[in-house]
């Protein structure tokens, strides 16, 4: 948009002395969620065919496998926003109309853990996995996927925004059997784990507080829904 011209939200100020900087801010939060997504992206790709190359291991993830969507997911702001300019195109208005639809179940359901965990996602972002707040960050995690809140873009069975979803749900990825990603099923699931991932997971969070900066927002992740809800209401 020409920076002269009048701004599109109707103010009559010129776009320079208007929403530009914001639509800047904006562009700047997508360009750090994009390469954040990226740096994952470019590990799996790698690391799944190579944990299967050796036939001692398989990886459990696949198409219409979803417990794990029942999990405390979240996503960073600008990731938020990628997703919600997803939602915006055309082609997926149903998507955005069932999550809209079901936002307000999800909702209900997710309290009151949903409010604690980002409560201590914002007091402890980047602290150590270890000590009280760790414990009762587990501890409520735990608690929250025992209710089978399942996301609101899980639909029938299926993530509805496979294409842009956050990257906590491209790096979480399970190897040999989805048994034990159920609550009290006996056992712990197998999470791939890696250095280059976990150091793909590290820089994709600093993107995405950096990102939020600029936003001049909450700079830890949010529920997954909650932070849509937002993108989608922001532009
Ligand atoms: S994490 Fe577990 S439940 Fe989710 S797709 Fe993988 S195996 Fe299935
Ligand atoms: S975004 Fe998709 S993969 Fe992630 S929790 Fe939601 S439905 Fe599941």
């Amino acid at each position: 948009m020409d920076r002269k011209a009048s701004c599109r939200c109707g103010s009559g100020r010129q776009y320079r002395n208007c929403c530009y900087s914001q639509d800047r801010a904006g562009e700047e939060a997508r360009r750090a969620a994009r390469s954040g997504l990226e740096q994952i992206e470019s590990v799996v790709r790698v690391l799944l065919p190579l944990v299967e190359s050796r036939g001692e291991h398989k990886v459990a993830c696949k198409a219409g496998c979803n417990a794990c969507c029942a999990q405390f997911v979240r996503a960073s702001l600008p990731e938020a926003l990628l997703i919600a300019d997803w939602l915006r195109l055309p082609e997926n208005a149903a998507v955005r109309a069932r999550f809209e639809e079901k936002l307000p179940a999800w909702r209900e359901a997710a309290q009151p853990e949903t409010g604690e965990l980002t409560q201590l996602m914002a007091a402890e972002a980047g602290g150590p996995q270890e000590g009280p707040a760790w414990e009762r960050f587990r501890e409520l995690e735990a608690r929250y996927v025992r209710k089978r809140n399942f996301c609101p873009f899980n639909h029938q069975g299926n993530c509805e925004i496979y294409p842009i979803r956050p990257g906590i749900c491209r790096a979480y990825n399970v190897i040999d059997t989805a048994e034990y990603c159920v609550p009290d099923a006996g056992g712990s699931p197998a999470v791939l784990s890696h250095p280059r991932l976990d150091e793909a997971l590290r820089q994709a969070a600093a993107l995405g507080a950096e990102g939020a900066r600029r936003l001049g927002k909450e700079e830890h992740p949010l529920p997954l829904p909650e932070a849509v809800a937002w993108a989608v209401e922001a532009r």
